[in-house]
């Protein structure tokens, strides 16, 4: 089983909110649940004139890797709506490799199992889309519990 995850950087993170916000969208998720939020650290001083302050992205619980938008080959929607496009949607193992890169950046693995949606995701200008290059679908044993977070009926179709 291939770990799917999402990486970070929150140094250029806006804190604009646009991944909650899309993401409460796509899953029709009611008021006061989430499935990522932006945190704010700060600012407190660290020292005189300098300060911490750090607007961080976190997945919740109910975050599934948007298995309906994976499965068919789509990136999540935090991906394809953050403004900075600090959030990058692939293998565990991908992007671990990229954490050295630079700092300030965190690897989040949600608890869901996700559909596989493998291959980079390149852009297809027909349609205006950036689709993976190939789809292995497979069994979502998380759909019955995602269905009852949103209170409807949506089960069904797994
Ligand atoms: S991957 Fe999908 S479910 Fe997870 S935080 Fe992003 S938009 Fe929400
Ligand atoms: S959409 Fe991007 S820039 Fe805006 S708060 Fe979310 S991660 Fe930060």
């Amino acid at each position: 089983m291939t770990a799917y995850g999402l990486l970070i950087d929150y140094e250029y993170c806006t804190g604009c909110q646009s991944c909650e916000i899309t993401c409460k969208e796509e899953h029709d998720y009611p008021v006061g649940k989430w499935g990522i939020r932006v945190l704010d650290d700060g600012p407190w001083e660290i020292e005189p004139k300098r300060f911490n302050w750090n607007k961080i992205p976190v997945p919740t619980d109910l975050c599934d890797l948007c298995t309906d938008r994976t499965s068919t080959g789509r990136e999540p929607m935090c991906v394809h709506h953050c403004l900075a496009n600090v959030i990058t949607y692939g293998k565990v193992e991908d992007l671990a490799k990229k954490l050295p890169e630079k700092g300030k950046q965190v690897l989040f693995v949600p608890q869901f199992k996700p559909y596989e949606a493998k291959g980079p995701f390149v852009h297809d200008p027909s349609k205006g889309l950036r689709k993976a290059a190939h789809l292995e679908v497979q069994e979502n044993t998380a759909a019955e519990r995602m269905a009852a977070h949103r209170g409807d009926a949506r089960v069904e179709e797994y």
